[in-house]
């Protein structure tokens, strides 16, 4: 007889795991008796649904290094009893950890699929009962045996990305994430319709993985017409600083000015790696198709090519972590990549 599925429910906090209270109407964590209330067909559906709590939730406005570290830790604890996870987060920071779990789960080959939702569960019109039963659904389903989805998702409102390729781009509607550089690998409508032709899928089957050093010693450094040299040099002079996110215009490109790159390179002489990364949502760097980048490259900047910039800080944490006393070696890694996060084009 074919065994029921079974689906590891991490509650992490955020919207999702609120309902308000209803004397003082204030938004208040749920446990998962109540939310089973609210959301009655979780208990019916074909697959076993156990929670895992975390203590204290939290508004993912406060996730920190840490917390990825606990979260990854739990689906390596349990990684052979279950057939997939959900986890319920906040919105707000979801494309950061969907990217670093996806990094700190290295070998993975059963979906973890990320949700949350943009009003409480039990309010009105709220998205949370849609986003949490198609979550179980897909971190549960099986083509031939196996897994549909072995990837780190998020899934929200009708359609499931690759968590390291997300942004949140809406605090309003509930198409709350985009992925503007990857397409989707399923789509909800009646029937949810997967594209494998977008999923990656593990050649091998080696044992999953955790990676759980962490570097935070991370910066961004946004540009914008007008940057003075006291700005770019107070950034590039933060104590213990490892690696910069330079996030510069159209395909990768930046102010001319000698002062500037000049600092750029005795940065990257001293060993801080420096990332190219287009503020556009869209498309790539692409360094050296502008005089405007050529300088960028002579400086000693990567490519970031189309990252994100979630997944690009995730990566550069996760790389440090690993291997933080190899500078060239993580400068190799940067350009590869591990787990989808980028395009490289040939
Ligand atoms: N501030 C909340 C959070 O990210 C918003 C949400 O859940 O959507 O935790």
């Amino acid at each position: 007889m074919k065994r029921h599925n079974a689906v590891l429910l991490i509650f992490t906090g955020g919207t999702i795991s609120m309902a308000e209270d209803p004397i003082t109407g204030a938004l208040r964590p749920l446990d998962f008796e109540r939310l089973q209330e609210f959301i009655p067909e979780i208990k019916n559906t074909k697959t076993r649904v156990d929670c895992y709590p975390f203590d204290p939730f939290i508004d993912s406005s406060d996730v920190r290094p840490p917390f990825w570290c606990e979260l990854a830790q739990t689906i390596y604890d349990n990684y052979d009893n279950y057939d997939g996870f959900v986890v319920l987060h906040g919105t707000d920071t979801m494309s950061f950890s969907a990217s670093a779990l996806s990094f700190m789960l290295d070998n993975l080959s059963k979906p973890v699929i990320f949700t949350g939702s943009q009003l409480p569960v039990g309010m009105m019109r709220s998205d949370a009962k849609e986003n949490l039963l198609t979550a179980i659904e897909i971190a549960a389903a099986e083509l031939d045996g196996r897994p549909r989805v072995p990837e780190v998702c998020i899934f929200f409102e009708d359609t499931l990305f690759r968590g390291n390729r997300t942004t949140k781009k809406n605090a309003e509607h509930f198409n709350a994430f985009d992925s503007h550089n990857y397409p989707p690998l399923a789509k909800a409508g009646v029937h949810i319709k997967y594209f494998p032709t977008a999923i990656h899928y593990p050649s091998n089957n080696l044992p999953l993985s955790l990676h759980k050093k962490v570097d935070q010693n991370v910066a961004i450094l946004k540009l914008f017409p007008g940057i003075t040299e006291h700005t770019v040099n107070a950034i590039l002079n933060i104590p213990h600083l490892r690696a910069v996110v330079l996030e510069t215009f159209g395909s990768g490109n930046a102010p001319q000015h000698p002062w500037f790159y000049q600092t750029l390179k005795r940065a990257t002489e001293q060993g801080i790696i420096i990332v190219n990364k287009t503020q556009c949502s869209s498309g790539a760097v692409e360094m050296g198709r502008y005089e405007t980048s050529l300088n960028l490259l002579n400086s000693g900047v990567i490519s970031g090519h189309d990252i994100t910039t979630e997944a690009l800080v995730t990566k550069l944490m996760y790389l440090l972590g690993e291997h933080g006393d190899d500078t060239e070696k993580v400068r190799e890694l940067l350009q590869q990549s591990l787990c989808g996060e980028m395009t490289i084009e040939d």
